[in-house]
């Protein structure tokens, strides 16, 4: 059995909180990901269960290949409803902020949600989390959100209410943040907790191929296109870059989260230590989004916050850049510079 992660003390705060409130609102980072919806639908169909008002409210879009999850299509889009959503957010009761622990992760909607002085509680796993709920249950040493998330039900509510809707957007929050279980995810406690889903009826396989399997021909046509003709090798660090314009976007109707995953493929060569991907951000202007990831102990987190405005894990973090891609690109050059002997290593496997 999995040991509990609350003490007694949280349990009954959280508990209590939760009793207390009718109208919650649950609430995740710009530009969510598996985790972030996995987290959000797992305890919006777990607070509906005990008779809450319930509503989800996510930043921006999410991709498409996350629609299936059970419960996706109740989720609402703050900047494509910001009007209609304020009176729901103004009468919240409870908040619940899942999968980040600063509020600029919400963007615009951080704004409005800090507005309101109701009880926030912040389920999270990322390092360096800031005091910003009334109740913190923040555990980096989890592979992703949704795990903590069922352990927290463990705790709160009997291992047979647990219902396979709930169980099955858990584990793509535990399978997408861990690439499919490739990477941070060598807990033995993890695959407890999956043996606690499979228990439930999930289709583990469905889910897989439902998340990762559902490739457009225009987003498969674009991997060879940033790997053929975009990548650049910089053996001499161990390292790789891609990047993609709007206009290259537009050659391949590449949407949002069409290019998830892709920045993890450079690390598929031999003696790779870091892969970084910078794109043009599809609705600000002037705005480079950066994703990093790397293998081993190089960490990607802090060549993210030197460099980037970012943050994140060892080996997966993010950022951005004001300022054009050729701007980007020369930051990330003097990155390599100043993370050289990191790079480089000495741990190699
Ligand atoms: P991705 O490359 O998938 O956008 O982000 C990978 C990870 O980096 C995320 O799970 C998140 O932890 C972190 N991350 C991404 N963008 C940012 C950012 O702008 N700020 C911070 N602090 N972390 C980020
Ligand atoms: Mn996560």
């Amino acid at each position: 059995m999995l040991p509990n992660l609350l003490n007694e003390c949280e349990v009954r705060e959280l508990q209590s909180l939760i009793s207390q409130a009718q109208n919650v609102v649950i609430t995740c980072h710009v530009s969510p990901d598996g985790d972030a919806v996995g987290s959000m639908t797992a305890l919006y169909h777990y607070l509906r269960r005990i008779n809450k008002n319930v509503t989800m409210v996510a930043p921006n879009i999410f991709p498409d290949f996350l629609k299936w999850i059970p419960g996706a299509n109740d989720i609402h889009v703050y900047d494509k409803n910001e009007e209609a959503l304020e009176p729901t957010i103004a009468a919240a009761d409870l908040f619940m902020f899942v999968d980040f622990n600063e509020p600029k992760r919400m963007e615009k909607l951080g704004d409005a949600v800090m507005a309101n002085n109701s009880p926030k509680v912040l389920i999270d796993h990322h390092l360096n989390p800031t005091d910003f709920g009334s109740v913190s249950c923040s555990h980096p040493e989890m592979c992703a959100t949704c795990e903590i998330i069922l352990r927290l039900l463990l705790q709160l509510s009997a291992i047979d209410e647990i219902t396979p809707e709930e169980a099955t957007c858990l584990y793509v929050g535990m399978m997408t943040d861990t690439g499919g279980f490739i990477y941070n995810s060598s807990r033995s406690e993890i695959y407890e907790a999956i043996g606690v889903l499979l228990s439930k009826g999930i289709d583990k396989d469905k889910i897989y191929r439902n998340v990762f399997y559902t490739c457009t021909t225009d987003r498969f046509r674009l991997m060879g296109y940033l790997l053929y003709v975009k990548m650049k090798t910089f053996p001499e660090y161990r390292a790789s870059l891609m990047t993609l314009t709007k206009d290259e976007r537009k050659l391949f109707s590449c949407k949002n989260g069409d290019t998830e995953g892709f920045v993890n493929i450079p690390l598929q060569i031999n003696g790779m230590r870091l892969s970084v991907f910078m794109r043009e951000d599809t609705e600000k202007k002037n705005v480079i989004r950066v994703s990093l990831r790397s293998v081993d102990d190089f960490p990607c987190n802090a060549m993210a916050t030197d460099f980037f405005n970012g943050g994140g894990h060892l080996n997966a973090a993010g950022g951005e850049v004001i300022g054009t891609m050729d701007q980007a690109e020369a930051i990330f050059k003097e990155a390599l510079k100043k993370y050289a002997p990191l790079l480089r290593g000495v741990n190699v496997s």
